[in-house]
């Protein structure tokens, strides 16, 4: 038997994982629609990146800027939607703020400002979310649900880039279940900063789900989700 090139194990597994998310925003009462996958390619080449493209993939994450910059450069004749799904360190605020049309990971007022500026200098409009740290977890990053409202006050006076949502990563659970309590709490959390005044338009995107969870998440309210393992295979 002849095994699947990569190209179609690829196509085959992102037309899965549409098709289970579809059925998760079902289960849901959601339009499928209103979910957006994130094709998570970090540790993989520019190889896997063009298949899933060629596959009608639009949007990838990475999770580090030096590594995403290497794939961006090589995919410019792209219309690839690059985001940053992991942690930001400050230092490379301006990279991140001109290189991605989105960056999951602020997780303070100070950074926040950081790449809002350098986004006003050279021109960009990145879509930024609020990483909320809800496990308390000394290793993990993100903010404490206390200094949200300074975030988010921080956030109306950005110049150029537009805050448009939370992310919440939470720690590896064995069943999938388990992260149901953290994905339904980000939400609340929206609605209660919603509640508070907080304008809509800041509060669209949930990021939240990842291969082994991404249904749960959907079915609790994600409009991001991002899955690499699912796509592309183990990450050896
Ligand atoms: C790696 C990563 C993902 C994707 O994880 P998989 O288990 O491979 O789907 C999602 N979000 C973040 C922040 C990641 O670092």
């Amino acid at each position: 038997m002849e095994s699947l090139s990569l190209q179609d194990a690829i196509a085959a597994n992102l037309a899965d994982i549409r098709s289970r998310l579809a059925r998760a925003a079902e289960r849901a009462g959601r339009r499928p629609t209103d979910v957006r996958l994130v094709a998570v390619s970090k540790t993989f080449s520019i190889t896997e990146v063009l298949a899933a493209y060629a596959a009608g993939q639009r949007a990838f994450g990475e999770n580090r800027v030096q590594e995403a910059l290497e794939k961006i450069s090589l995919s410019s004749d792209t219309s690839i939607e690059w985001h940053l799904v992991g942690h930001l360190q400050s230092n490379k605020a301006r990279k991140a703020a001109t290189s991605f049309a989105c960056i999951h990971s602020i997780d303070s007022v100070e950074l926040l400002r950081r790449v809002d500026e350098a986004a006003e200098e050279d021109g960009h409009q990145p879509e930024l979310l609020i990483q909320v740290d809800l496990a308390g977890e000394p290793t993990k990053h993100g903010t404490a649900v206390d200094a949200l409202h300074a975030i988010f006050e921080a956030a109306s006076a950005c110049r150029a880039a537009r805050v448009t949502g939370l992310m919440v990563l939470p720690p590896f659970m064995d069943d999938p279940e388990d992260a149901r309590a953290y994905f339904r709490r980000l939400r609340e959390i929206r609605d209660e900063l919603a509640s508070r005044g907080v304008p809509r338009s800041m509060l669209r995107e949930l990021s939240m789900g990842m291969s082994h969870d991404f249904e749960i998440a959907v079915e609790e309210g994600a409009t991001l989700v991002r899955v690499g393992t699912a796509i592309f295979g183990g990450r050896g």
